[in-house]
């Protein structure tokens, strides 16, 4: 029996949703209903300071208006921190991850001897236990983050639908911070690159379909992955949309909110259309349906360089359906 299909939108909901970050939503989506799978929903929220409701509205409405919707969530980070921290207590108990006393400052210092020595700052693993070998004792007054102990052989290798053959070695990968400093014996705030992993797994994604700012994570979360007993699930890191000055489209540099081009009258169809060349082929297709775009799409057209928003290309699309 084939497993059954099953890809997530995680938006971050930091900002206000705009058409870079909703592409991230659609081919997921199609992938899913292409091929009879599960298309899930989960809120990354846990960057407190940054993550707002009104964020949030906007993502769920502009899905609602493209009719992406998910048959699961919208989960929530924020509401799963217990389980995070399950998993890691369950780390430390299989000699996974370890407590690691080294200070910010202590960091910092090291950071600034390997950048003298020209070499690339890394943790140097002062804290890792390994046979034989006697760690230092506990300082006073610090409080341990907790680490994920990395292997330091071999490397890391996948192949990505977008990007090919990535091959990663381990000996240049930290031992990834996975809980913040907490007193010994509590396990602090669980770090956003474990969180993915560990929702990834219990929400049994097969297809992690994200943007190509993710890619530097992707080695990392895949060896926590194997660590935990699972197999990877097969990415698709997607180039960056640039806006029409040729910048990379973010809020900051003026991107509209997906829900303006619902206020302006645009029709979700041609949105999807519109949205779907941007970055994914089918021949010479420019104008399609919905229907069309679903019974085609597939991981293996997905473009391999940026592509440029250009909103009087929208504009005629819209002008098609
Ligand atoms: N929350 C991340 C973002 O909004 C996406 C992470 C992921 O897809 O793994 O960029």
């Amino acid at each position: 029996m084939s497993t059954r299909i099953r890809t997530r939108f995680a938006p971050s909901p930091t900002g206000f949703i705009h058409l870079g970050n909703i592409r991230s939503a659609l081919y997921p989506w199609a992938f899913a209903r292409a091929n009879g799978g599960d298309f899930i929903l989960r809120i990354e929220d846990t960057d407190q300071e940054r993550s707002t409701q009104a964020a949030v509205d906007v993502i769920l409405e502009a899905m609602a208006w493209l009719g992406l919707t998910p048959d699961e969530g919208p989960y929530y980070q924020m509401q799963r921190m217990a389980r995070y921290k399950q998993v890691i207590g369950e780390m430390l108990q299989a000699g996974l991850a370890y407590h690691c006393y080294m200070t910010p400052a202590e960091l910092e210092a090291l950071r600034e001897r390997q950048m003298a020595a020209k070499l690339k700052p890394r943790y140097d693993g002062t804290w890792r236990p390994e046979p034989g070998k006697t760690l230092p004792p506990i300082p006073e007054g610090v409080q341990p983050v907790i680490r994920f102990r990395n292997p330091t052989h071999g490397s890391v290798v996948w192949d990505d639908k977008v990007k090919g053959r990535v091959e990663i070695r381990n000996d240049e990968l930290d031992d990834l911070v996975i809980a913040r400093q907490a007193p010994l014996g509590d396990i602090g705030t669980p770090t956003y690159n474990f969180c993915v992993v560990v929702d990834d797994i219990d929400m049994r994604i097969t297809h992690v379909i994200r943007g190509d700012d993710h890619v530097n994570n992707t080695p990392r979360q895949i060896n926590i992955i194997r660590a935990l007993g699972h197999e990877p699930p097969v990415y698709a890191h997607l180039p960056t949309v640039l806006n029409e000055q040729g910048e990379k489209m973010s809020k900051r540099h003026g991107a509209k909110p997906v829900t303006w081009y619902r206020d302006a009258g645009f029709l979700p169809d041609a949105m999807i259309n519109y949205l779907a060349r941007l970055g994914w082929s089918h021949g010479d297709d420019e104008i399609f349906t919905r229907e069309q775009f679903l019974q085609w799409f597939d991981l293996d057209h997905l473009g391999r360089s940026a592509a440029q928003f250009d909103e009087a290309k929208l504009r005629w699309v819209n002008a098609q359906h």
